[in-house]
């Protein structure tokens, strides 16, 4: 699972890529203007962001330098109807890391969102393996000891995050920030109550929890 920010002001482009990155399991969050984006993007944590070129008020291409100019490394994907070259170079001047030209096919988005996650992402195989846990990104399955078990899409995203970040402990707040939609009601509480569920589902018994809770500041994963 992946966090995406789609910046795009056209909704019959917007909404679809939106269901169709979702039916992939990505959280995607929509901006329809570039001043907007840029307020998110101070504020809010992505794994990647899909930027129109032609967008009202900042374009794309200065959310895109803009971005960069304050140290942002989230990859971005730029979205444009225009074909010549010298805009492509532009686009990647600025600080895009690639280029995609409308109208284009959503399966061809979904494998630039994919490769572009793979090149960025720390831990970038389909499998994870920490112990006796073993997850496939690929096809979202989740073994525990050979055994698969099953995780409900919210368990599954927390746990594959835990699994790209063994040894990082996260508080509460970081977690549902990188986890969660950037609107959520999610608490520290919810995200106790995820974690115990977790913890059933993948601890033997008397063995400590691969999810450890770390007194007074978060969770790791312990490798
Ligand atoms: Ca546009």
């Amino acid at each position: 699972m992946a966090k995406i920010l789609m910046v795009e002001d056209e909704a019959d482009l917007a909404f679809p890529v939106k269901d169709w990155l979702s039916r992939e399991q990505h959280l995607v969050e929509l901006s329809d203007n570039g001043n907007d984006a840029l307020g998110k993007l101070r504020v809010y944590k992505y794994d990647l962001i899909i930027l129109d070129w032609m967008l009202p008020g900042t374009s794309g291409v200065d959310v895109c330098k803009r971005f960069r100019q304050n140290g942002g490394t989230t990859p971005i994907l730029m979205l444009t109807a225009k074909t010549e070259i010298t805009d492509k170079e532009t686009g990647l001047d600025a600080g895009a890391d690639d280029y995609l030209t409308k109208p284009f096919h959503l399966k061809e988005l979904a494998a630039r969102v994919r490769a572009l996650l793979r090149r960025h992402v720390q831990s970038s195989d389909a499998i994870l393996r920490m112990g006796d846990v073993v997850i496939d990104t690929l096809a979202r399955k989740v073994m525990v000891a050979g055994a698969e078990i099953h995780l409900v899409p919210k368990e599954y995203s927390l746990l594959e995050f835990f699994m790209r970040h063994p040894n990082q402990v996260f508080s509460a707040d970081a977690l549902i920030d990188r986890v969660w939609a950037s609107d959520t009601l999610a608490s520290p509480d919810t995200i106790r109550t995820y974690i115990k569920l977790l913890r059933k589902k993948l601890d033997s018994d008397g063995k400590e929890p691969i999810i450890r809770t770390v007194h007074g500041v978060g969770y790791k994963l312990e490798h």
